[in-house]
């Protein structure tokens, strides 16, 4: 069993750090939000007063942040974690960040001899708790090797999708196509039924025919098709309106830097962000069907 430093304890970090504790690892948190430490310690977490205590004598350093800035703060500058670590310690950055900070903090890693890989995850706060997140690596192969020892216990599905920054790419390209074709599947849905049809009738020949989709198959938009998406419980999250909004201008980023013509992506970043500034921001991301309602 490891010894791990796990910052950043939020819906996702507390109960993925838990997970790591019920596993039988030995973990040593920290949050700027001393309730968030609280609960850890009652989990059986030791709790220390900063990210710099926590990460002391550690193999292994895992964090879930909001953004960019938090990362880079934490790892990066005279006083960031990596200019006290030393090339025994792996430190996996779980959180959904832009793409360039990745790289720049692996880079900045791989420079002071410390294995660095940006993880990312898919799926939300229930498989946070379930123990049953997808991975989406970003390092060197030596590095991912390490990795797989503590990201098994918090998750089902782990990917090493390349270098450093790859993680986050691959997450990029993934919640784009989830955004395009759950915007897609709702238009189908609005359509048919504004022709008559019944959305669960529909839903069945699209399911047997091309149009087959995750949003279709397991995330159903339409209220009422299917018993356990959002969709039939007032759009309760799920996967929150503000989360899509957040990943969709990280994919734009990626795009962008990359010269790539996304116009369908584009679109579907305008759509959400639309959506999120009329005050949907805490619903689930499949009420983007609301809109065609209008
Ligand atoms: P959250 O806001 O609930 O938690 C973030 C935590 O980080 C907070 O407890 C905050 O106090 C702490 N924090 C911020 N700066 C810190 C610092 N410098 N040092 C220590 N702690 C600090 O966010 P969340 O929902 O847990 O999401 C975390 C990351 O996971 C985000 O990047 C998000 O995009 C990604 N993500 C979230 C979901 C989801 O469904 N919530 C799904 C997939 C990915």
């Amino acid at each position: 069993m490891a010894n791990v430093a796990f910052i950043g304890l939020g819906n996702m970090g507390g109960p993925m750090a838990k997970n790591l504790l019920a596993a039988g690892h030995k973990v040593e948190v920290f949050d700027l939000v001393p309730a968030a430490c609280a609960e850890l310690q009652d989990a059986g977490a030791g709790v220390a007063g900063s990210a710099a205590e926590a990460v002391v004598g550690k193999e292994y350093v895992i964090s879930m942040l909001p953004a960019g800035k938090h990362v880079a703060g934490t790892y990066l500058g005279e006083d960031g974690l990596l200019a006290r670590l030393d090339s025994s310690t792996t430190v996996l950055d779980c959180s959904t960040i832009d793409a360039a900070t990745a790289r720049e903090v692996g880079e900045a890693a791989a420079a002071a001899g410390i294995g660095f890989m940006d993880s990312p995850v898919s799926g939300g706060v229930a498989a946070a708790a379930a123990g049953t997140l997808a991975f989406m690596c970003g390092g060197s192969a030596e590095t991912f090797e390490k990795a797989r020892l503590v990201l098994a216990d918090m998750g089902k599905n782990i990917f090493h999708a390349g270098p450093a920054g790859a993680g986050q790419v691959a997450k990029g390209c993934n919640n784009m196509l989830l955004a395009i074709h759950m915007i897609g599947t709702c238009e189908a849905l609005e359509m048919g039924v504004r022709n008559g049809l019944d959305p669960a009738v529909l839903s069945e020949i699209m399911l047997a025919s091309s149009g087959r989709n995750w949003s279709l198959e397991v995330y159903n938009p339409y209220p009422g098709v299917m018993e356990s998406a959002p969709a039939s419980n007032d759009y309760q999250p799920g996967f929150m309106v503000d989360l899509m909004a957040k990943d969709l201008g990280l994919a734009l980023e990626i795009a962008e830097q990359a010269g790539v013509d996304n116009r369908m992506g584009q679109l579907a970043g305008e759509l959400y962000r639309a959506h999120q500034q009329a005050g949907n921001g805490k619903r689930d991301f499949s009420s983007i069907l609301e809109t065609l309602k209008d």
